[in-house]
């Protein structure tokens, strides 16, 4: 067990977590919401410090990031944990676990360890993924710092939740930032997320970009029933031109029914057509589809005169026409890092 960052002694030996924007205030002998913040003797402690769940090397379009050094690879690791806990939740097993004092389950990897895997395996850096990387945000803040030190780069695959303070803390060591916006409305969230503001969210998103220069590319997963209406997409589009600017990549992924939600069809491709064109239609210069394979708006096109400029066939780039960051017929410069 690790003390947590980021909380504050309340009354009768109950603290308030200060990680995620939940806040929650947690009694004695009690865990937060995400099952892994533990309030021992009236101390907050973070029960995944370095405890691994899942590990992997992959490119960087699995996170996905499309203009953040395509087809590089990353150390990539998640956690146990949830702040969350979505009925559709694919990554459910590690993300909607109680975790016991031990966190039986996982493994630990110091942040030395993946600091030197990363580079002994040509990795261009970390990618705290797979479950929500606040959740142990101790461990990815030290590791993340190590990473610089050595070179490396560092992402958070996020639900966007943290802090503002605890962004703050981490942001001069995060490179680039991948949030998942669910909706854009009370309603969705709650049944999403249990989670009655959404606001906070879009806040710290855009503070991300603003104050830490993180390069930033949002995801929604387009669920049939849930966030699919014209009104909630539009909302989305209109938010990441307005705040993040229309240079930001936003990737619409196709649903597939799973866990609670197994009774829905998967997502319509129509559907996703019908968003990108939503996207598009707001001013966005990337709108990406995602889960569906061989599909066109998985690539990546000059937007000045729509030359082909990177190919991706499943979540791999596999032919990367860029020269030096620019379209090589317009030398129109592309934004990201390439
Ligand atoms: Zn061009």
């Amino acid at each position: 067990m690790k003390e947590a960052l980021f909380y504050t002694k309340e009354k009768d030996g109950a603290v308030r977590c200060a990680i995620c924007q939940r806040r929650c205030m947690i009694s004695e002998g009690k865990r937060g919401y995400c099952w892994t913040r533990f309030n021992k003797d009236g101390r907050l402690y973070s029960l995944t410090y370095g405890r691994v769940a899942t590990l992997a090397i992959s490119p960087i379009e699995k996170k996905p990031l499309y203009h953040f050094y395509p087809a590089s690879r990353w150390l990539s690791l998640g956690s146990l944990g949830c702040n969350f806990r979505c009925p559709g939740c694919q990554n459910w097993e590690i993300a909607h676990r109680k975790i016991d004092e031990k966190a039986t389950g996982t493994e630990f990897l110091s942040p030395e360890e993946a600091v030197r895997m990363a580079k002994n395996s040509g990795c261009k850096g970390i990618s705290w993924t797979y479950n929500e990387p606040t959740l142990w945000f101790e461990y990815t803040l030290e590791s993340a710092k190590l990473a610089h030190q050595e070179g490396l780069l560092t992402n958070y695959v996020t639900n966007g939740s943290i802090t503002p303070e605890a962004l703050d803390r981490i942001g001069p060591y995060l490179d680039a930032f991948r949030v998942d916006i669910k909706g854009f409305s009370e309603e969705t969230y709650r049944k999403f997320a249990n989670l009655d503001d959404f606001e906070g969210i879009l806040k710290v998103t855009r503070r991300a970009k603003e104050n830490w220069g993180m390069w930033v590319e949002i995801v929604t997963n387009v669920t049939p029933t849930f966030n699919d209406s014209e009104t909630e997409l539009r909302g989305i589009a209109d938010w990441i031109v307005r705040d993040l600017g229309l240079e930001t990549p936003w990737h619409i992924t196709r649903f597939f029914p799973h866990l609670d939600l197994a009774s829905l069809e998967p997502t319509p491709v129509r559907t996703l057509e019908k968003a990108r064109q939503i996207g598009l239609g707001a001013g966005l210069k990337f709108v990406y589809l995602g889960n569906v394979a061989g599909h066109p708006g998985e690539n990546t096109y000059c937007p000045k005169c729509e030359t082909l400029l990177i190919k991706r066939s499943g979540l791999s780039a596999t032919q990367i026409l860029l020269e030096n960051g620019k379209c090589p017929k317009c030398k129109n410069l592309i934004p990201g890092h390439f």
